[in-house]
């Protein structure tokens, strides 16, 4: 079998979800092969969970400033791992910093790329959601390597313990004439929630919460279901909630298993980050509202009387 690249997304003590699932996507192509580029030491720390989710070599990409640089690192990586042995694709999640490793990696390969693929079958034919959310299509790379950014949420990650293989790359080093280089770091204000994008339930604010302030409910709703929250547009434009919660065609694609928007229409630019969710449910005071149309379920209501019934039953299990 030839081995399919999969880029580890990690925060140097833990894999995160969207790896595992790149590795469960990997599979259906060839042998999952885990690059991990961080400081020295990192592979070795994350090894033994990439093999128990089906990685059948790791990589280790590791430097001093590997850590210290934006996407460069793992630009170079990539390429010198395909370089060294040209894989049948290489998979990369589709997160901000993810989408540019890509394109970049695309680039200097002179390698189609494929974005934001929800489905994956054995002959590398992938599916995609594109122009917002408008249509599926399904396309192949047809020149060079494969580059494939995945939609988390799209692959269930699945376990699949083996032996694992150590490589290892030795990155050049960074020209930070050419490389963003990371100055500070801020936690997020999310407290204990999980990611956006690796959770597996998210509940989302629209313009309908009315304030920040109103956000209150959104993250009680998120808390008592141990789930993230997200936010539309409208409500980050208007400063309720920060950008980075932002759901959509300009923020983040997700796909958990329970996405509950509260005071969302549905526009089409917030479907395109939600649409692919396993179980949508909507409350929206307008029963015209779009989002209504592509919930499974739908409650006409209040959600400020809706949302804190809906804490209380949850929090009574
Ligand atoms: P609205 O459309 O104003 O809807 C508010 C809803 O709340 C209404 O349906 C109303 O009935 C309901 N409501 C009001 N009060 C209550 C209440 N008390 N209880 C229950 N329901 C209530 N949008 C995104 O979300 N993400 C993106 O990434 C994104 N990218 C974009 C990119 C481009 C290029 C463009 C042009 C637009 C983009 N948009 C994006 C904006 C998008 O078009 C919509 O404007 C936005 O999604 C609307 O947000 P909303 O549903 O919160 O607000």
């Amino acid at each position: 079998m030839p081995d399919v690249l999969v880029l580890v997304d990690h925060d140097g003590e833990r894999v995160h979800k969207s790896t595992y699932e790149l590795l469960a996507a990997a599979r259906r192509l060839g042998d999952p092969a885990a690059v991990v580029v961080g400081a020295p030491g990192t592979a070795a720390r994350l090894k033994e969970s990439l093999a128990r989710q089906g990685a059948t070599s790791v990589y280790a990409a590791e430097s001093a400033e590997a850590g210290e640089f934006l996407v460069t690192p793992a630009v170079d990586a990539l390429e010198l791992a395909v370089r060294e042995a040209p894989p049948a694709a290489v998979l990369v999640s589709a997160t901000t910093d993810g989408r540019e490793v890509a394109a970049r990696l695309a680039a200097r390969l002179d390698s189609g790329l494929l974005i934001d693929a929800v489905d994956l079958d054995s002959s590398g034919v992938v599916t995609q959601i594109v122009f917002g959310g408008s249509y599926t299509v399904r396309s192949q790379v047809t020149h060079g390597v494969p580059v494939i950014t995945v939609r988390p949420g799209a692959f269930e990650p699945e376990e699949h313990p083996g032996e694992v293989a150590e490589r290892a790359l030795t990155l050049p080093a960074t020209d930070p004439a050419a490389s963003a280089r990371i100055t500070a770091r801020r936690a997020a204000p999310a407290g204990d929630r999980p990611g956006l994008t690796e959770a597996a339930v998210v509940v989302s604010g629209g313009r309908g919460v009315g304030a920040a302030d109103g956000f209150k409910v959104v993250e009680e709703l998120a808390d008592a279901l141990g789930g993230a929250v997200g936010a539309s547009r409208a409500a980050v434009d208007a400063g309720y909630y920060p950008h980075q919660f932002q759901v959509g065609q300009t923020g983040k694609s997700v796909s958990p298993q329970l996405y509950i928007a509260l005071g969302i229409s549905g526009a089409i630019q917030h479907l395109a980050g939600m649409q692919t969710s396993k179980t949508i449910v909507a409350v929206n005071k307008d029963p015209e509202a779009p989002i209504l149309d592509l919930a499974d379920y739908g409650v006409v209501g209040d959600l400020f009387a809706v949302a804190p019934q809906l804490t209380q039953e949850v929090a009574a299990r």
